[in-house]
């Protein structure tokens, strides 16, 4: 199935009018990132892979989760429901669709299997309102490396309907899941069932000498906690945070009260573990004294207990990590120091 690029256009506008939320990739102070469009016109169809992942329209960086007044006798505590709106998230890359199964296994920890855990109903709401119609990547850049953690510039994970680009300009239309099949199913006088030959697509290189499946296993080794190479590999590490606000898999937060003294919001926050507060107890100890243990987290995270606890990884490798890192630390090269 093919969609014309002045269909795709109507789609989008018809979209907008009906009061849906479209978010694609939209230029933004000379950077590409995810944003709300207002206009098909608003799209930058000239990017590799936007500046922010889109995890922040499924969870967003700041949201109230309930609300309370203290009276004298009683205090009166109110939930809240989210604002929730339809959307379409058009031009995700396949990363960063693969990278919502890792937000899920967090936000729905054990649930599937007892639903009397917790779920994460805040997550799962946005989640189940929002479609996402993927672009497969024509080319990565230097730091992309998703085919060595098990993915391609094609890959249909986590996407509802994935979108090629055809050498005429249009897209040639995969509808993924049962949401993507009934929205091609909606806007079906859009799509035709013509053919037209694909662009090429690029794969990124497969970096030798990274395995992950041995970096998991290297760092369920005990010893490799106290190996004095994570002090060595993390000493640049300034502890800003970039590199886990960006990553679409990280997905850590705090809960805070933010209130005057008789009324105020309960809300949640991103947070990361990169940052010196994360584990501070009430106590005064730390357990993550030094940036390298908080950095050691990190690796121990997304490749050691994400996969053990969860079927999804923690690395997607989109490489924002990388280009965003103001001191030009490397995951790769940890990835190949442990695979080592
Ligand atoms: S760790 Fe880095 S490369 Fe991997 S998904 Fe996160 S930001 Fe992307
Ligand atoms: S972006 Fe770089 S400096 Fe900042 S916390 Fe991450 S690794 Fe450390």
């Amino acid at each position: 199935m093919i969609i014309k690029r002045n269909d795709l256009k109507r789609l989008v506008e018809d979209l907008i009018g009906q009061g849906k939320r479209v978010i694609a990739p939209i230029m933004r102070m000379g950077l590409v990132e995810y944003g709300e469009i207002g206009s098909f016109d608003d799209i930058t169809w000239d990017y590799i892979n936007p500046r922010n992942s889109f995890k922040e329209f499924l969870f967003p960086q700041t949201e109230a989760i309930a609300r309370y007044r203290i009276g004298k006798k009683d205090v009166e505590l109110e939930g809240v429901i989210p604002e929730l709106r339809e959307t379409i998230v058009l031009g995700s890359r396949p990363c960063d669709a693969a990278s919502t199964a890792s937000l899920r296994s967090v936000f729905t920890w054990g649930a599937e299997e007892d639903p009397s855990r917790f779920r994460d109903d805040f997550y799962l709401m946005r989640e189940g309102v929002t479609t996402v119609m993927t672009i497969a990547c024509l080319k990565g850049d230097e730091d992309c490396f998703c085919t060595t953690v098990g993915l391609t510039p094609e890959s249909p994970e986590g996407s509802d309907i994935l979108l090629k680009e055809t050498v005429r300009g249009n897209f040639a239309v995969t509808p993924v899941t049962e949401r993507g099949k009934a929205f091609v199913e909606e806007w079906r006088d859009y799509i035709t069932d013509e053919r037209e030959d694909l662009k090429e697509i690029e794969y990124p290189e497969v970096l030798e000498g990274i395995d992950t499946g041995k970096i998991g296993a290297r760092l369920s080794d005990v010893d490799v906690f106290d190996d004095p190479v994570w002090q060595e590999v993390a000493r640049k590490c300034i502890g800003c945070g970039a590199c886990t606000f960006s990553c679409p898999t990280c997905h850590c937060f705090d809960i805070v009260d933010e209130a005057t003294g008789y009324e105020g919001e309960r809300r949640k926050n991103w947070d990361a573990c990169q940052f010196e507060y994360f584990t501070l107890h009430a106590s005064g100890h730390n357990p993550r004294d030094t940036q390298f243990k908080r950095w050691r987290n990190r690796f121990l995270c997304k490749f050691h207990i994400y996969p053990t606890k969860f079927t999804s990884t923690g690395c997607v490798g989109c490489g924002r990590c990388i280009r965003v890192c103001p001191v030009a630390l490397d995951i790769r090269e940890v990835m190949e120091w442990l695979s080592r």
